[in-house]
């Protein structure tokens, strides 16, 4: 694999693949690919979230979007990159359902 470092923050893929923490949003994008493949192997969260959305009422999809909104902006402030990254990953979700309920 090749490595790549984040041009913000000079982290790189080994030290993000070892830690799992990203140094910066910046970091996201740079190292996309191999996000979105950790994600994968982490989603048994996400897939929970999902089982949830299917019973939830329209006002409870709302709710917790607005409520994973917030919970981003927070995770952001501590500099909690990796968290952001799953939180981001449960809001697409979400906002699928939304967009396909017609909500948004
Ligand atoms: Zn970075």
């Amino acid at each position: 694999m090749r490595n790549k470092v984040c041009p913000n923050c000079h982290t790189n893929l080994y030290d993000f693949l070892k830690t799992g923490m990203l140094g910066c949003p910046t970091c996201y994008q740079a190292f996309k690919e191999e996000v979105n493949e950790m994600l994968l192997k982490v989603q048994g969260k996400t897939i929970h979230v999902g089982k949830e959305i299917k019973r939830g009422v329209d006002e409870e999809l709302l709710a917790e979007y607005e409520r994973l909104l917030k919970e981003k902006e927070r995770a952001g402030l501590n500099s909690r990159f990796s968290e952001m990254v799953l939180i981001n990953s449960e809001l697409e979700i979400l906002k699928e359902e939304l967009e396909r309920r017609g909500l948004r």
